[in-house]
């Protein structure tokens, strides 16, 4: 059975980089009816925070990554690993070391100066135990020193690591802790996970871990990492790229099915598909299509992949997701009234939105009330020339039938009888019932506002 896992330190939110791993396990699990596991990595306990966790939930949740089982934590497993720690001393395959700290400063200053590997080799690897002293000891593995250990990467290939660049990794502290090397492998062991898809910063210490895998005679699961996310500019991302936690995509907006879709194409690529639901990412995500060089975040391609979500998405999940954004980006919700105009808006807007803020300012018009102030470029159109040609309009608007094409027809053949273009008539229109410039089509407007509301609109206008 296919088992995964999304394992992050609550050192923070969560990143972009860490939502697209996630996703990665996610969608892998998913489509072959697997578990998805979420392990907090708290061990690290002067770094971690119930807050991080939190945010950690927060940004999964938001995502729409659910996961099976309650969350793992690490650090509540110490028994265990130290457990594993004894199991190994007791097959040999580990060892204790009573090197003091300034003991190892001294042997790496000393490689330095000898240009020597500064990799720590304790004299107690072989040490007779009746020569062990009275102290704290920290267990460590046995690295073979001679040969290669090779990694079967699904995404990197063949990585062949030399094993005397392998140190005698610690495994449990002198003061009883266990290390994230060793805690990793125990509870990936433990959890029954059989596909570990995770950073390629992790690659080296891959190698590592495959130790203790080797020492207590475990199977390993399979490997794939995955290259990290790079800026616009090709660099490495950082702060200085803005936009690092998955929340903030949130708060600017993106419908979550958008940005799972970029996520997913974020190092990931299914032949030419660049627009997919979640249902089909799930159907044909596969570790064959991981790209080996790193993707780069690319907002242009973010936006057009969302719009083509909006237009997608059905009604009702589009007011939810005006709803989640309000309260992501910090605004009040919007009253049932608004919500209302909204929704009967969204004929006209939703196909031409790429994100939320942008939906609401398309559907302005509807939801703003008399009397309407124009902002200063809409209000040039209200010239006394126009608003004599939009007096001249409104009688006929009252008889007229109340469709698109005709309301259309009318105001062309006013624009006709005074020799002026259609632009010449639906600008003052438009300004005076939407008192902005950027808005749908003027009598798609007008059909949506209905017969009443344009009437008032214009007669404030024109008084
Ligand atoms: N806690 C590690 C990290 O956040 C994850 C390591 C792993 O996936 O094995 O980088």
């Amino acid at each position: 059975p296919v088992v995964t896992r999304f394992a992050p330190s609550p050192t923070g939110f969560l990143h972009i980089g860490g939502g697209r791993t996630a996703l990665f396990n996610w969608l892998f699990a998913r489509g072959r009816g697997g578990k998805f596991l979420l392990r907090i990595e708290d061990t690290d306990r002067a770094r971690s925070s119930a807050e991080a966790t939190e945010a950690i939930y927060a940004g999964l949740r938001w995502l729409g990554l659910d996961w099976d089982g309650e969350p793992v934590s690490q650090a509540s497993r110490a028994d265990r690993h130290a457990a594993v720690a004894q199991a190994m001393l007791d097959k040999g395959s580990a060892y204790k070391c009573f090197s003091t700290q300034e003991e190892i400063e001294a042997f790496r200053e000393q490689a330095r100066a000898e240009g020597r590997s500064t990799l720590f080799r304790s004299p107690w690897r072989d040490a007779d135990p009746a020569t062990h002293p009275d102290q704290p000891y920290a267990v460590r593995v046995k690295a073979p020193l001679e040969g290669e250990t090779l990694i079967a990467d699904r995404v990197q290939g063949d990585v062949t690591i030399r094993n005397d660049q392998l140190d005698d990794m610690i495994c449990l502290r002198s003061d009883g802790t266990p290390t994230y090397m060793l805690a990793v492998v125990v509870d990936d062991h433990d959890m029954g996970v059989s596909h570990v898809i995770r950073g390629d910063d992790h690659l080296n210490n891959t190698a590592r871990q495959m130790l203790v895998y080797r020492a207590m005679g475990w199977d390993l699961p399979t490997f794939a990492h995955i290259p990290l996310i790079h800026g616009e500019d090709g660099k490495k991302l950082s702060k200085r790229h803005g936009a690092l936690g998955v929340e903030e995509y949130a708060a600017m907006g993106y419908p979550v099915a958008a940005m799972r879709n970029y996520l997913a194409r974020l190092g990931w690529s299914h032949g030419d598909d660049e627009v997919f639901t979640t249902a089909q990412a799930t159907e044909w995500f596969d570790l064959g299509g991981i790209g080996k060089s790193p993707a780069r975040l690319d907002f242009k391609k973010l936006g057009h992949i969302s719009g083509q979500h909006m237009a997608m998405l059905e009604d009702d999940e589009i007011l939810q997701g005006v709803r989640d954004y309000r309260a992501a980006a910090g605004e009040p919700p919007l009253d049932d009234d608004a919500m209302a105009d909204l929704a009967r808006a969204l004929p006209l807007t939703k196909g031409s939105a790429k994100t939320f803020p942008e939906l609401l300012e398309k559907s302005a018009f509807s939801m703003i009330h008399r009397p309407i102030v124009p902002e200063p470029k809409a209000a040039k159109a209200l010239d006394t020339v126009s608003l004599g040609i939009l007096a001249e309009l409104t009688p006929h608007l009252q008889t007229a039938s109340w469709e698109r094409d005709t309301l259309e027809a009318v105001a062309t053949r006013i624009a006709e009888a005074h020799g002026v273009g259609l632009g010449k008539v639906a600008g003052p229109l438009r300004a005076s019932l939407a008192g902005r410039t950027a808005t749908p089509s003027v009598f798609d407007m007008m059909v949506v506002l209905g017969r009443d509301e344009t009437l008032a609109r214009l007669d404030e206008a024109i008084q």
